[in-house]
């Protein structure tokens, strides 16, 4: 019932994904986002879309200062997993890989998945962006503020010494971002692909049943 298919192509590759974005622009639900979780051996990888609305609070194209800076500052944020999605210390879960970045309608973003691959400072990448491409970002922004949508995406791949005692999440995500309001997660493990609907109002994800 869910996007199963979504999650098969982020473990395969992430421009695929990319295209997956672009159809998802439009409809996306605003307070509503998309949390992929693959357990594999050791490893957990993560992938999440969440529209503007919910990180930033908008969707036009960040204009001033202030708008610019809550979007670098969202990005910063989304590339620290580990403290939006909270893992049991027994797990011992460390960012092996984390990239995040805003999404407009406009798709030069497999270029953007591409650069970021393997960065832990995709803030600092984006801005080096923003700097050489001045011209394309602005067809970029203009695109997007006629469109009206944005998503941030991220992607994150974690190393767990203990991938067994990952058996709970606690979502600060919904601390550091005010608009979300759900989050709708999918875990694919050994025992299959399962479902969850996360709420602001009751943060955790019990996953004791996956194990
Ligand atoms: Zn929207």
């Amino acid at each position: 019932m869910m996007r199963l298919s979504t999650t098969a192509l982020f473990l395969i590759t992430a421009t695929h994904l990319a295209a997956e974005d672009a159809r998802q622009l439009d409809a996306h639900e605003h307070g509503v986002g998309q949390l992929n979780i693959a357990f594999d051996d050791g490893q957990i990888a993560m992938e999440l879309q969440a529209p503007g609305a919910d990180i930033v609070g908008f969707e036009y194209a960040a204009q001033s200062a202030d708008d610019r800076a809550k979007v670098d500052a969202a990005v910063a944020a989304l590339a620290r997993p580990l403290d939006l999605f909270v893992l049991p210390r027994a797990a011992g879960c460390s960012v092996v890989q984390a990239a995040a970045s805003l999404n407009s309608e406009d798709l030069h973003d497999e270029h953007d998945e591409e650069d970021h691959a393997g960065h832990d400072h995709a803030h600092d990448h984006e801005e080096e962006k923003h700097a050489e491409h001045a011209e394309e970002e602005h067809d970029h922004e203009a695109h997007a503020e006629a469109a009206g949508h944005t998503e941030f995406h991220a992607e994150y791949l974690l190393a767990c010494a203990d991938p067994a005692q990952a058996t709970l999440i606690e979502f600060a995500y919904f601390d550091r971002f005010a608009g979300a309001q759900e989050l709708e997660v999918q875990i694919i493990s050994d025992q299959g692909a399962t479902a969850f609907e996360v709420m602001r109002t009751a943060p955790t994800l019990d996953l004791r049943d996956m194990f």
